[in-house]
């Protein structure tokens, strides 16, 4: 166990991150990688969204982000957008 944990520590940061992702419009699925990918995070759950560029059709793919989808996609790298309206 001790060995596994060490493993996990030291590749982790440097592995490639990719996110699996499936389009609604040509239901093809496909893995992403972090720069592929737009977090954008609003003051609410409603303006918080991931949207990317479906490699197959073209069409850009907007989905709503919970928490957990968040904390994933900021850990893999993905570029973060801050919608504040409010200064
Ligand atoms: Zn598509």
């Amino acid at each position: 166990m001790r060995e596994m944990s060490l493993m996990y520590g030291f590749t982790a940061p440097l592995a490639p991150v990719l996110f699996k992702a499936a389009c609604p419009d040509c239901r093809s699925r496909f893995e992403l990688s972090a720069s592929a990918l737009r977090l954008a995070i609003g003051a609410s759950r409603r303006t918080t969204f991931y949207s990317f560029t479906c490699p197959e059709c073209g069409s850009s793919v907007r989905k709503p982000a919970g928490e957990r989808i968040v904390e994933l996609l900021t850990g893999g790298g993905v570029r973060t957008l801050r919608l504040h309206t409010t200064a």
